[in-house]
C-alpha cells in the first residue's frame, strides 16, 4: 500500500535560510512560486528574459537568468517542459550542482529515462502535483490542497526526502483535501504515460469518431457536440467520479441512463484494450516510448505536427468553432 505522508512529518524549517530557484514560470512554477513564498520561504526565479520573466518581476520576485538562479539556489525546481529540460539543464544547471543541492522535479520521465544524470553529490527529489498549474495556485488560495507524489532518486545528504516533504508542504499539498503519497520517478512516469496512452487518448478518438457517426445519422453538429462535451457535462462526469466513486457517480444519472451504460459500455472493452494497455505498459517500461518521441524531436517533430494538424482541421473542430462562436465562447 502507498504511504500517505503525514503533515508533522514534513518540517518547512529544514529550508530555513535556503533560497530556492523555480527554474521556468510557467504553468507550474509560477503557482508554485507564489506558495513557497506565502509559506515563508526564499523564492527567486530563473527564465529567459521573455514575457514570463516579467511576470516574475511584475509578482514581485527577483528573476535571474537560468544559470544565475541555479548559481544562487539551494534548492533547485526544474519546472520547464520536460523536452525542454535536458538541454537547458547541461547548459545553465548542471555547472551549478555542488555538493548539498537538491534538484525537484514535478515529473520523472527526465530520470527515469536517463535524459538527465546529475551528479552523485546531489539530493534528486520528486514532487509531483496531480493538479494543473491554475489549480495549484487556486486551491491553497482558499486554504485547499491537492495531491502530490513524492520521491527520491538520490539522496546523498541524507535529507533527500525532507527537503521534499518540505517542498510539497510549501506548495500547499498538505492543506485540506490534499495529499502527500509515497511514489518514485519511474511510477509516476508510468502512470502518467500511461494515461496519455491508453484512456486519455482513446477517449478523444472515440468522441471524435461518435460525433462523426452522429452526424451521419442525421443529427446537427451543434446538438451532436453538446451532447458529446460541449455542455461541460463530461467535467461535472469528473468531478463528481472524484468525489462519490467512479462507479457510485452513476446514481446521478436516471435509471435508463445507468442500465444502458452497465450494460453497453463493457462491450467496447474487448480482448484488444487489454493487449493495447499491456504494449502501453511493455513500451513505456522498456523506453520504446522515450526513444520514439527523443528521435521524432529530432528529427523536428514532423509527424506531432502532422497529427495534431489533422485533427485540428477535423470536421469537430471545424463544427466547434461555429458552435462556440454562437455561445459566445470565442
Ligand atoms: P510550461 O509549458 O508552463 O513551461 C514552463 C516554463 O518553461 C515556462 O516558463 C517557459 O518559459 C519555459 N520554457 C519553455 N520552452 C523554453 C525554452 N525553449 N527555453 C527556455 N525556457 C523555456 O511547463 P509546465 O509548468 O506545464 O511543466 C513544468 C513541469 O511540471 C514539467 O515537468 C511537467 O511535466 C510538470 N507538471 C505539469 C503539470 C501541468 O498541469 N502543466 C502537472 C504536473 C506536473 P516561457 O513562458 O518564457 O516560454
Amino acid at each position: 500500500m502507498a504511504r500517505f505522508y503525514a503533515v508533522n512529518e514534513a518540517n518547512p524549517a529544514i529550508l530555513s535560510g535556503k533560497a530556492i530557484a523555480i527554474i521556468g514560470y510557467g504553468n507550474q512554477g509560477r503557482s508554485q512560486a507564489i506558495n513557497l513564498r506565502r509559506a515563508g520561504h526564499r523564492v527567486i526565479v530563473g527564465n529567459v528574459e521573455d514575457q514570463s520573466f516579467r511576470q516574475a518581476k511584475g509578482d514581485g520576485f527577483e528573476a535571474l537568468a537560468i544559470d544565475a538562479a541555479a548559481a544562487h539556489a539551494d534548492v533547485i525546481l526544474l519546472l520547464l517542459p520536460d523536452e525542454i529540460a535536458p538541454e537547458l539543464y547541461r547548459r545553465d544547471v548542471a555547472p551549478h550542482l555542488r555538493t548539498g543541492k537538491t534538484l525537484v522535479f514535478a515529473s520523472g520521465y527526465n530520470i527515469t529515462y536517463k535524459f538527465i544524470m546529475p551528479p552523485r553529490e546531489s539530493d534528486v527529489v520528486l514532487v509531483a502535483p496531480r493538479m494543473i498549474g491554475q489549480g495549484v495556485l487556486d486551491l491553497p488560495a482558499r486554504g485547499e490542497g491537492f495531491p502530490v507524489l513524492v520521491g527520491v532518486s538520490q539522496d546523498f545528504s541524507g535529507r533527500a526526502l525532507a527537503t521534499a516533504l518540505a517542498i510539497a508542504r510549501g506548495i500547499g499539498a498538505f492543506l485540506p483535501h490534499g495529499a502527500v503519497v509515497e511514489s518514485s520517478f519511474e511510477e509516476e512516469t508510468l502512470v502518467d504515460l500511461f494515461s496519455e496512452h491508453t484512456w486519455a487518448g482513446a477517449m478523444l478518438f472515440l468522441l471524435d469518431r461518435a460525433f462523426k457517426l452522429l452526424v451521419e445519422a442525421g443529427v446537427s453538429q451543434e446538438v451532436a457536440l453538446l451532447e458529446l462535451y460541449a455542455s461541460g457535462e463530461l467535467g461535472e462526469i469528473g468531478r463528481a467520479m472524484a468525489t462519490l466513486g467512479m462507479w457510485n457517480q452513476l446514481k446521478l444519472h436516471s435509471h435508463t441512463s445507468q442500465f444502458g451504460q452497465l450494460t453497453y459500455g463493457g462491450e467496447f472493452i474487448g480482448a484488444d484494450a487489454d493487449a493495447l494497455m499491456q504494449k502501453a505498459i511493455d513500451e513505456i517500461r522498456d523506453g520504446t516510448f522515450a526513444k520514439r518521441w527523443a528521435a521524432e524531436q529530432a528529427a523536428g517533430s514532423p509527424l506531432f505536427h502532422r497529427l495534431l494538424n489533422e485533427r485540428l482541421s477535423s470536421p469537430v473542430a471545424a463544427a466547434e468553432q461555429e458552435l462556440f462562436t454562437r455561445l459566445g465562447r470565442r
